[in-house]
């Protein structure tokens, strides 16, 4: 690496205007120390810094970039579009065509889009609220489904790289509703319904869990909630913002097939720009203004830029691409473990689909406890050796690997030469 001078700067620059220096937590890299990159421009698999060093990019904007960075059918899907106004207020032609894509590809009936996944959840729950009429929500912890208040207890992502047991200026109101379980444990949720069963609006849940690491679904975990919840007229909600389009061309739901009643969406469907989308059951879906009384609404929520880019990247985003993917992630996971196992570093792989992540520690993980039992001291050694010799981790161990389609054989082959010396910090630390 050359130097990391401009990064510092607009870091001081950033700390006397911005909160903590960024606008998302985990981009400040305090989990691992240290000064975050600050990125000037990104191409396929490539991210290039103010400084002008280039990384091999194992974040994707924490999902989105499946085709890799500047695609240029997405480049020109937005330039297209924003040479024709950037908004409108009022319904287009691009809102219609990219919630039929996602329609066709998921098991959802209708959708409404809107500008983030947060928004998503948010709303997603207020809508199975508005339905079933009960209040208590049932979600569990190290699944993260944004920053709203109701949502945000025991959450994984930033909150759980940051060891925040709930945050400041969420009101016990606002909780008092939010029933947290332990994710995998069945029996815990059928004990939640056997108390307070007719009070249970809905049960979120990551499709397949990958905000506090990657934790699958025990074999018939997701169905088994499905068959809880229509038991006592409780819906489920599917989060699939970081899964959706990503593990396969629907989401999870093309692994398991298990169809929530309402489905969350967001990452990859806004190719980048600011798109996120909720649906499911028609006769749900009904119950949300203008159409039913549950409402919800957007100034910018199906804005042609962010549909042009959803639509190009999903389009984009054929069988091939998912055998890209998927190969990359398996190139990378089995490079990384292979180099761990070397330097003798006790590492736990976990997969879902295309997607992964390394604990620092021996072991299954089942759930957010034991996740939280990793050695994140070695993974901030591994992340800086790895950074160093161009490859950019997530700066949290708490975070998944993401890959895309335009990581071809040279950017795996810089990943290959960077992980043995990340592994052997790992092993000195
Ligand atoms: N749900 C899940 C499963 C997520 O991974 C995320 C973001 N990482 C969200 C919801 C929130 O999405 P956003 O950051 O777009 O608000």
């Amino acid at each position: 690496m050359t130097s990391d001078r401009i990064s510092q700067e607009l870091f001081t620059r950033a700390g006397a205007v911005v909160p903590g220096g960024v606008n998302s937590p985990v981009r400040a890299f305090r989990a691992v120390g240290g000064t975050p990159r600050f990125i000037a421009s990104a191409r396929g698999p490539y991210l290039t810094d103010a400084d002008g060093n280039e990384y091999v990019d194992l974040i994707c904007s924490w999902g989105p970039m499946i085709l890799g960075h500047a695609h240029p059918a997405v480049v020109e899907a937005v330039q297209r579009a924003a040479a024709l106004g950037t908004s409108y207020g009022a319904p287009t032609r691009g809102e219609v065509e990219l919630a039929e894509e996602i329609v066709e590809r998921t098991s959802v009936e209708q959708v409404r889009l809107v500008s983030s996944g947060t928004e998503a959840t948010m709303s997603a729950i207020r809508l199975a609220r508005g339905f079933t009429g009960r209040s208590k929500i049932v979600k569990f912890s190290g699944c993260y489904h944004g920053h709203s208040d109701g949502l945000l207890a025991s959450a994984g992502s930033g909150v759980a790289t940051f060891g925040l047991p709930d945050s400041p200026g969420v009101t016990g109101a606002a909780t008092a509703d939010t029933i947290v379980l332990g994710y995998n444990d069945l029996p815990a949720v059928e004990e939640a319904f056997a108390a307070n069963g007719d009070e249970i609006a809905c049960v979120i849940t990551e499709a397949c869990p990958a905000n506090m690491g990657i934790v699958p679904p025990l074999d018939d975990f997701n169905l088994r909630l499905k068959a809880i919840c229509a038991q006592y007229g409780a819906l489920l909600i599917m989060d699939e913002v970081l899964t959706g389009f990503r593990v396969s061309r629907s989401g999870w739901y093309g692994i398991d097939g298990v169809a929530g009643d309402l489905v969350t969406f967001g990452k990859v469907m806004g190719g980048g720009l600011p798109a996120a989308a909720f649906g499911g059951r028609a006769d749900i879906m009904a119950k949300l203004a203008p159409a039913g009384p549950v409402y919800q609404a957007g100034t910018l929520s199906g804005n042609p830029l962010a549909t042009a880019a959803g639509l190009a990247t999903l389009r984009g985003a054929t069988d091939e691409v998912y055998a890209r993917v998927g190969h990359a992630a398996e190139t990378v996971a089995a490079l990384a473990t292979a180099a761990l196992a070397k330097e003798g570093v006790p590492h736990r792989l976990q997969t879902a689909g295309n997607l992964f992540s390394i604990f620092f520690a021996d072991g299954e993980v089942r759930d957010f406890a034991a996740a939280q039992r990793q050695d994140v001291k070695r993974y901030a050694a591994f992340f800086h050796a790895a950074l160093e010799h161009g490859v950019h981790l997530p700066p949290s161990s708490y975070e998944a690997w993401f890959l895309s389609a335009a990581h071809d054989d040279a950017a795996l082959e810089r990943v290959a030469e960077a992980l043995p010396h990340a592994a052997r910090a790992a092993a000195e630390a």
